[in-house]
């Protein structure tokens, strides 16, 4: 397998570029639009076709370059079925299997920070997208956020993985690359509570900004960044 970690700094949004070896095909999840002629750049380093592009969710802080990518390469575009736009073409249902030549991605709903929210998860790697991020949990105060939902995604799903899982968010602020499910059971101070009610307290208390350009994003990524 070949694995690519790319970061936005804009958006301080993690991009990955995960291929085949043996068939050389490509998978890109949460591509951001200023950052397209990079990832082509990369996959024609690499010798690699890319034939799918998955959006964890409808993203608020960038736009995506999805639309992008699939108007330069005619790759697929896919996002979960609880997905609000119908510019995607594939909604994969929870517990799909994408297939990446012999590689298999399976599509986990995990909503919360928004009501489309998917993780993906290909062995023992774990795309969380903003569900879970390393010492954090993603916001749950727009897009049809809910934090009792977000508690029940990170709770009753992600953390259920085995505590070797590798975690790959889809944003980090502080330059951390990667973490285990493991490690952020223990250190992740959102996730030192005792119930549901202690962490949508916590959730209610955070008094974040609002994203920049967040109402000129949401429309553009309603259309997969088609602008
Ligand atoms: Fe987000």
């Amino acid at each position: 397998m070949i694995f690519k970690q790319v970061f936005d700094k804009k958006s301080s949004t993690y991009t990955y570029l995960i291929a085949s070896s043996i068939g050389r095909e490509a998978l890109i999840i949460d591509p951001v639009l200023e950052n397209v002629e990079e990832y082509i750049k990369l996959l024609t380093e690499l010798d690699l076709n890319l034939v799918k592009v998955i959006d964890t969710h409808i993203h608020a802080d960038h736009i995506t370059g999805a639309s992008k990518l699939k108007e330069k390469t005619k790759c697929t575009t896919i996002m979960g079925n609880h997905t609000p736009t119908d510019a995607v073409e594939i909604k994969v249902k929870d517990s799909e299997i994408i297939k990446l030549d012999k590689l298999e991605i399976k599509a986990l709903y995990t909503p919360g920070h928004t009501s489309d929210s998917f993780s993906f998860l290909l062995n023992n790697y774990l795309f969380s997208g903003d569900t879970l991020l390393i010492n954090g949990t993603g916001r749950t105060d727009f897009q049809n956020g809910n934090s009792k939902d977000a508690y029940d995604s990170i709770f009753n799903k992600l953390l259920k993985l085995p505590d070797h899982t590798l975690l790959y968010p889809a944003h980090d602020y502080n330059g951390q690359k990667v973490s285990t499910i493991g490690k952020e059971k223990k250190f992740n101070p959102r996730l030192q509570v005792n119930n549901v009610d202690e962490y949508v307290e916590i959730m209610k208390n955070l008094n974040l900004k609002k994203p920049h350009q967040i109402d000129s994003n949401i429309a553009n990524n309603l259309k997969l960044g088609a602008i």
